[in-house]
């Protein structure tokens, strides 16, 4: 296989609203993380083994940022969703854009909840003037929502909820173009190396979302988030995830969780657990899948426990998103 065809990261993983471990949290984590180095007699020299052979909920976090994901092909910028993560990976594309005075991207939203949104007025390129930098941001979201994408962005930046107005920005800044995606619709980006193929499905969530394929040199990613199993398992989903090389896919809560053993029933709030996502890929057989849009009551050890039951499940290899996380495809 060849090497960076695309390049997937993860800048927010978390769903439904940001949840940063607490000082609390960080004390326990340090603390039980000190005692078991203690008791397996660990070294200064030892150190760094002993960590790297620890388990990421045990040494770190997942992260607390809702959902965004970075992916790269062709030498273009496709940015799926804009939560609280949108933030930070803004932050780090500047010195790139103030450095060559351009900036294009295309945002694919599956939705406008809140967790999928309000990294926006916090994402720095957005406030550059177009005298300082020329470029597009090309933003998709869906053709029937009841408020469109463009309205969702401008309100949430209206004053007295947020001190500077969309409209201000929007004159000031690089150019903002907004388009509608439906269900089935191929968007194309030609890029110098070919075209990145993206494919858009309507998923099962309380609102008009959806799930997006991107498909770049013969690599190929999944985005598919706030997604529930009305029909197990769902026709469109196995349709857009078959084959695919990765597998990006809410699995919010676990089966206790979803059926109300644990706390109130999740039925029908638009969310997966293991089984559905293991009935998924069974059928539409991704190389690999990456859990996502982590509840954010979830402990990283419950995080972790998700992911490891849809890989048993499912038998392909699956592993929890974090902040920070990149796959080369
Ligand atoms: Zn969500
Ligand atoms: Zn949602």
């Amino acid at each position: 296989m060849t090497q960076n065809r695309m390049t997937v990261k993860f800048w927010g993983v978390r769903g439904s609203i940001p949840a940063p471990l607490s000082p609390a949290l960080v004390d326990q984590k340090m603390h039980r993380l000190m005692r078991a180095a203690f008791d397996a007699g660990v070294t200064a020299e030892t150190l760094d083994a002993w960590l790297a052979s620890q388990p990421r909920h045990a040494t770190s976090t997942y992260g607390g940022n809702t959902s965004c994901v970075e992916v790269r092909a062709g030498g273009k910028l496709v940015i799926l969703d804009m939560g609280t993560g949108l933030r930070e990976l803004g932050n780090a594309l500047m010195p790139e854009i103030l450095k060559t005075g351009t900036f294009d991207a295309t945002f694919l939203v599956s939705h406008v909840h809140w967790d999928h949104v309000q990294g926006h007025p916090f994402f720095a390129p957005i406030y550059l003037s177009n005298t300082k930098a020329r470029g597009t941001m090309n933003f998709w979201g869906g053709v029937n929502w009841k408020t469109p994408l463009k309205n969702v962005l401008s309100n949430q930046m209206e004053v007295p909820k947020f001190p500077m107005e969309f409209k201000k920005v929007q004159q000031e800044g690089l150019a903002m173009k907004f388009h509608t995606v439906s269900d089935r619709q191929t968007i194309v980006i030609p890029t110098p190396e070919g075209e990145i193929k993206i494919i858009c499905r309507r998923l099962n969530h309380p609102q008009e979302t959806y799930g997006y394929r991107l498909e770049f040199g013969g690599a190929s990613a999944v985005y598919s988030t706030d997604n529930e199993n009305f029909a197990i398992p769902d026709p469109p989903l196995v349709e857009l995830v078959s084959g695919a090389d990765v597998w990006i896919q809410d699995c919010e809560y676990d089966r206790d969780e979803y059926e109300g053993r644990k706390g109130v029933p999740k039925l029908n709030w638009g969310h997966s657990e293991p089984n559905y996502v293991a009935a998924v890929g069974k059928k539409a057989q991704p190389d690999q899948i990456v859990t996502f849009h982590h509840n954010p009551d979830a402990s990283d050890a419950h995080v972790a426990s998700i992911a490891r039951e849809v890989q048993t499940l499912s038998g392909i290899p699956t592993a929890a998103a974090y902040e920070g996380m990149t796959i080369a495809l």
